[in-house]
């Protein structure tokens, strides 16, 4: 079938890689450049983890978002992942530690509890200040998000799929998969794919109703000479709570430190607020100054915003209407998620499940009758 794609983040390539697998004819439509350093997806890194919080359902997801990578990294021939180890803080009083840890456990995942001092014997370049225990995991890591995008272009390029950069979408017309392009030609095909990240609503209405964009800032910076040998022994540091959200990415493959506050802004316009005040990235840098010893040893390379696109509770949104398939609402944390989406659309297009067993998982509910086995023996993913 022909299928048009709105839209080139991690949402829409992986979903244009899935269809392709699966032998559709594919056109991919990006009104700026891809990657797009303006879309929530481009950035060096972006972070996979086991710890959910309270989220069982996207606990239980993460083992096949990894499943996915890996047949992604099979067909491009190359793993753009870099295993760093997850280090979760419990401060006190704080639960999102302890949920996390109480979901692995249902999932046969133990955690390493540390104690303050274990905690600062094993990872010395880090302070714990007000921090009563943490857990370690073995897994989690960053995926290089930009190199990603990058490395799906060049690969989907050879396979056919057709690009169109600098080409904004005007309108869609989604029972009849129809899309309007700025100069007033239309396009039609059999299905249309829309993601378009913190634009959605420009081409769906009801979108403002549903998701809200989010202004996010992150701050980099680099390590004392002295120190980055060390850094290759320190993981993803994540401080999650309900009043603050700070993590932290350890340097990999040539990457800076990076860390920021998950905690939404839930402000901006995705065209405009795009440069980061020095007041923002102070704020951010005060957090880092809590976490890191000899903080004033480190260089404080700049800082960038990026956009969420906050849906209730973040749960995802995907679901089909007319011919049309919509995927929106990944917030701050669907990019570990891409390439399994992908194949999940795909798959669904088949008609291997239901649209309506899709938006259920794809929600992070786990009411859905075997949502932990969504891919176990299915043809997709087995190769
Ligand atoms: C600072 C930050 C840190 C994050 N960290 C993590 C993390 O560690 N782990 C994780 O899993 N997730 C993380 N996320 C979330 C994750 O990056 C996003 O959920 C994901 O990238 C969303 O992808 P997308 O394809 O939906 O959107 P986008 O990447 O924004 O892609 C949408 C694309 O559509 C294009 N577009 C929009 N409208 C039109 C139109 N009308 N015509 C043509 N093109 C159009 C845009 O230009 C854009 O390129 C983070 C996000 C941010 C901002």
């Amino acid at each position: 079938m022909k299928v048009t794609v709105v839209g080139a983040g991690i949402m829409g390539m992986s979903v244009a890689w899935a269809l392709e697998r699966d032998g559709h004819q594919v056109t991919v439509y990006e009104q700026g450049e891809i990657p797009n350093p303006l879309g929530s997806s481009v950035d060096q890194q972006r972070l996979i983890r086991f710890p959910y919080g309270s989220e069982l359902g996207y606990t239980r997801m993460v083992a096949d978002a990894y499943r996915a990578w890996e047949q992604l990294w099979r067909d491009l021939g190359k793993q753009l992942y870099i295993e760093t180890g997850t280090l979760v803080l419990a401060p006190a009083g704080q639960n999102w530690a302890h949920d996390s840890a109480a979901n692995l456990d249902k999932l046969g995942i133990s955690v390493q509890w540390l104690e303050t001092q274990e905690l600062q014997r094993t990872f010395p370049l880090l302070r714990f200040d007000g921090v009563e225990s943490a857990f370690y995991l073995d897994s989690g890591g960053v995926l290089l998000a930009e190199e990603i995008i990058a490395t799906m272009l060049q690969y989907l390029d050879k396979k056919g799929v057709k690009f169109h950069t600098q080409t904004l979408v005007r309108e869609v017309d989604l029972e009849n998969a129809q899309i309007v392009l700025e100069n007033g030609n239309r396009v039609n095909a059999d299905i249309l794919i829309i993601a378009a990240g913190p634009w959605v609503e420009r081409l769906l209405l009801d979108f403002s109703q549903r998701v809200t964009p989010s202004r996010q800032v992150l701050v980099y910076l680099r390590s004392p000479a002295d120190k980055i040998g060390q850094w290759a022994k320190i993981p993803m540091v994540l401080d999650i709570d309900p009043k603050c959200g700070f993590y932290l990415v350890p340097p990999v493959a040539g990457t800076n430190i990076k860390a920021a506050d998950h905690s939404f802004t839930l402000t901006g316009n995705p065209d405009c607020d795009r440069i980061a005040m020095e007041e923002e990235a102070r704020t951010i840098y005060q957090l880092c100054q809590q976490r890191l010893q000899d903080f004033d040893h480190y260089q404080l390379q700049n800082a960038r915003t990026c956009f969420y696109t906050v849906a209730p509770q973040e749960h995802f949104i995907v679901e089909s209407r007319g011919k049309s398939w919509l995927m929106s609402g990944f917030s701050g944390h669907g990019f570990k998620f891409g390439a399994l989406l992908g194949l999940a659309v795909a798959e669904t297009i088949a008609g291997h499940r239901t649209p309506e067993q899709l938006s259920h998982w794809a929600a992070g509910n786990i009411s859905y009758p075997g949502a932990s086995h969504f891919f176990k023996n299915t043809q997709t993913l087995e190769g």
